[in-house]
């Protein structure tokens, strides 16, 4: 069993590192403060190919596996919590559903210029009424004319109103079935459509340089060609699509944590108290000790469940727990970055408080902690 990276995977860290040290780290605390989306560092990332590593070549991607992607997460992370969250939204929820379920022609006309980083996708599942419950969707989908009217609404939504969003794939219901259940079915919608208009959410506590939006859909009329998939897949797909997502959100988990240890451990060695830094005191060490020894372990289970995905196994349980795992490890490690850190580790010019906000989301977007330990205790047969 090697478990050694492969050479690509080192030199993709490697290039990842220098640019968010370079580009990102100066600027980060800025944007945020600002609540300032940057179309140019998005831009930058996608020069770099960090939008659809793990598409293919001929789509305009880097050809690269899940792994990859998830590594270049964890760099950015490491750094700022809003461009990890831009990158990884525009993959896992923007282009991700386009390569994965999308007809031939939907591949060739959006996937080249989102793979190039020079515009996004967004994937609008949440609504108002329906955020743990997806099941509770209910916008609708009607066919009229040759035409699907969608009526609804949808909230919180990643990268859909930035001044280079393309559009937003949402999920419709589009009928009662005969026992009942809804049918979903998810269509791409391209910002300009009438009757479509993606608003601007602000105030954000965390991600603040990470673009979220509410999505109106009034009458909003679109060709068949636009449905993702087949009629009737869109549960499905959306179910896919967040089993994927949650090992980017668990990079995500991974990289705060690894940015705030280091954070942590830079201060205590330089910070001095009784004459001696403080990094030596034993109540100091050890709480480091203890983030150090998970944010190891959370490498290890986060890159093992990437595997099982590149290897075509199921992977849904091992996502979750993934994905539970690593948000936890960020958020002890935030807390002790900030306990460490004293008074200084509350101030936004020290840098720990920011990794301490943007923790808070990965134990909510994409499933809250409840909702993956209740996914995998149903792996587990539970109920
Ligand atoms: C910044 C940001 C970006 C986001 N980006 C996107 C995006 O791009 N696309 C998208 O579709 N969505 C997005 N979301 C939405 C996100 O996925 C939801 O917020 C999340 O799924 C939780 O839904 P909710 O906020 O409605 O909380 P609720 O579902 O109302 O949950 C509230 C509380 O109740 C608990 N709870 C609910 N049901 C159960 C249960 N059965 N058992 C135990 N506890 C339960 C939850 O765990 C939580 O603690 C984003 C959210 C944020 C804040």
């Amino acid at each position: 069993m090697d478990l050694t990276l492969p050479e690509s995977h080192e030199i993709l860290r490697r290039s990842v590192r220098e640019f968010a040290e370079k580009e990102i780290k100066p600027v980060a605390a800025e944007l945020d403060e600002k609540e300032q989306f940057s179309v140019e560092l998005t831009q930058k990332m996608g020069e770099l190919g960090l939008f659809g590593i793990f598409v293919p070549e001929e789509y305009g991607g880097q050809g690269m596996d899940y792994l990859a992607y998830v590594i270049a997460v964890e760099e950015i992370a490491r750094v700022d919590g809003s461009q990890a969250a831009t990158v990884a939204a525009g993959n896992s929820l923007g282009l991700g559903p386009i390569y994965y379920f999308g007809s031939e022609e939907q591949k060739r006309r959006y996937l080249p210029e989102l793979c190039d980083g020079q515009r996004l996708f967004a994937f609008g599942l949440t609504e108002p009424n329906a955020g743990s419950d997806a099941g509770g969707t209910k916008t609708t989908a009607t066919e009229r004319d040759g035409k699907w009217v969608i009526n609804g609404s949808k909230i919180f939504i990643t990268n859909a109103s930035t001044p280079i969003s393309w559009g937003s794939i949402v999920q419709t219901v589009t009928r009662q079935r005969d026992d009942g259940r809804k049918e979903y079915t998810t269509f791409v919608v391209e910002n300009g459509t009438e009757g479509f208009e993606a608003r601007e959410m602000h105030q954000k506590m965390m991600w603040r340089a990470s673009n979220t939006s509410e999505l109106y859909l009034e009458d909003c009329k679109v060709d068949g060609a636009a449905m993702l998939g087949k009629r009737g897949e869109g549960f499905h797909q959306m179910l896919q699509t967040l089993d994927s997502g949650r090992l980017a959100i668990a990079a995500m988990g991974l990289g705060c944590a690894q940015g705030a240890l280091e954070l942590a451990l830079e201060y205590t060695a330089d910070r001095k108290q009784f004459g001696k830094p403080i990094s030596s005191f034993q109540a100091v060490a050890f709480r480091l000790a203890d983030v150090a020894t998970e944010v190891e372990h959370a490498r290890a289970f986060l890159y093992r469940a990437c595997w099982l995905k590149d290897s075509g196994k199921p992977f849904g349980k091992e996502a979750a727990m993934a994905k539970l795992y690593c948000s936890e490890v960020a958020q002890r490690a935030a807390d002790t970055g900030v306990q460490v850190m004293g008074g200084y580790g509350l101030m936004k010019e020290y840098g720990m408080e920011r990794f301490y906000r943007d923790q808070k989301l990965l134990e909510i977007g994409e499933g809250t902690s409840e909702i993956q330990r209740l996914v995998i205790a149903r792996h587990l047969g539970c109920f």
